[in-house]
């Protein structure tokens, strides 16, 4: 087997040295340079093949350029992208039913990014404690986890407990409060009469694929609904098939109050994001509260429908219960002293190494080397989290790569 780096030509290097010297440099990627992706599979500007593990963050559930996705995407956008929520559009009504029978919700907030679902939500909740459950005004406090990533903004950069990612942005928004992830008795002892919501995400993503103990999220769904609490849970990216069910609520046995959903909700074509609800929180927003120009357009519906139908038409959540099993199964089984743990639900997989085995960053530069596309998270941890459309073959090949990458190094 092959450990050299795969080729890289003149054009690749002038691609890098133009983006390093006009863009913002907040992003140290992985040199390849992408330009075409099907399926499990990406190419760069070279020919070379890469099968992706890390699907954007979770945004390409559904696989690169999914051919009935693209479709949809075309045929409205040639028919009509944008109204904003002035005038109405045929498109928004469908999805929110869609949406809603799927997930069994109410009501649905449409937005862009995964941080507009995270900001919509904290107002909205905000504005339920004032209305519904009578907080004094301007006294509403939200509690949130420590090692959170729920997205860039402001408001949530101000409650991170990560020095990098709130330092030289302040001041901040007041009226948040970290408590540790997995603690109930920690949440049970933060809550106040001002408490509004929790936010908190099922399984911690960028903090390195973090699984909250079992029983967990039962107490919480119990501690939210007695102290009169809204539990938020943000699932945009453990959302959509990504653990293996359609929702990570699922394997707790539990629903949220409030979902947040983005990323893989229009298959990596499209931002699009959402507020998913029962008809009390949201039910606050009156016309005039909230907007936004781009949340709801009938390109972003008509690329959302086809995403959610796709993924539970062609099984892609079964199959990641079964990918995710057979991955981690397989990652287990290489039994090299590097790794400490392998964890994960479904296909969202991790692999942690210990902390003097030479770190995260040169073992994917190993695997990148090797054919396949992964991100170190935190020093040692490496995130595995392909397309939901992998194969048997695949995931096997990803457990032999894997094992050829940590002898390299
Ligand atoms: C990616 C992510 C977000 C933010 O989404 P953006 O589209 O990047 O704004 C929020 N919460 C979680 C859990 C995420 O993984």
């Amino acid at each position: 087997m092959t450990t050299t780096t795969l080729a890289r030509s003149p054009s690749a290097a002038l691609l890098i040295e133009k983006e390093q010297h006009y863009g913002a440099r907040n992003y140290k990627p992985l040199d390849v340079v992408l330009t075409r992706g099907e399926g499990v599979h990406v190419w760069d500007v070279d020919g070379n093949r890469y099968l992706d593990c890390l699907s954007a963050y979770s945004a390409v559930n559904q696989g690169h350029c999914h051919p009935r996705i693209l479709a949809a995407m075309t045929e409205q956008a040639s028919r009509l992208t944008l109204t904003s929520r002035a005038f109405r559009n045929d498109q928004l009504p469908a999805f929110y039913e869609e949406l809603c029978e799927l997930t069994n919700s109410h009501m649905v907030l449409p937005m862009n990014s995964g941080a507009e679902a995270v900001e919509s939500a904290l107002k909205v909740v905000r504005k339920w404690g004032y209305e519904i459950k009578g907080v004094a005004e301007g006294q509403a406090e939200i509690i949130v986890c420590s090692e959170n990533f729920h997205g860039r903004t402001l408001a949530i950069v101000g409650f991170s407990s990560d020095d990098q990612t709130r330092g030289g942005f302040g001041p901040f928004a007041p009226g948040f409060r970290i408590i540790p992830f997995g603690d109930a008795d920690a949440l049970e002892a933060a809550i106040g009469p001002n408490t509004v919501g929790f936010l908190v995400e099922p399984i911690q993503g960028e903090a390195g694929v973090i699984i909250p103990p079992d029983g967990y999220f039962t107490r919480v769904r119990e501690i939210c609904t007695r102290r009169n609490v809204v539990l938020i849970l943000d699932e945009i990216q453990t959302g959509l098939g990504r653990t293996g069910k359609l929702l990570a609520e699922q394997h707790e046995g539990i629903e949220a109050d409030l979902t947040l959903v983005g990323k893989a909700l229009a298959g990596g074509f499209y931002p699009v994001s959402a507020v998913l609800s029962n008809t009390e929180v949201l039910g606050v927003l009156k016309p005039g509260d909230h907007g936004s120009t781009f949340g709801g357009n009938p390109l972003a519906c008509a690329v959302a429908r086809m995403a959610l139908k796709v993924l539970v038409e062609e099984g892609m959540i079964e199959n990641s219960a079964r990918m995710g099993e057979r991955l981690k199964a397989g990652l287990g089984a290489i039994g090299h002293p590097a790794i400490k743990e392998v964890r994960g639900r479904g296909l969202m997989l991790a692999v942690e190494l210990h902390p003097d085995a030479g770190g995260a960053r040169p073992l994917c530069e190993a695997l990148k080397g090797l054919g396949l596309l992964a991100k170190d998270t935190h020093d040692h941890t490496v995130r595995l989290a392909p397309p939901l459309i992998l194969t048997a073959d695949q995931a096997d090949w990803i457990s032999e790569r894997f094992e050829a990458a940590l002898r390299s190094i």
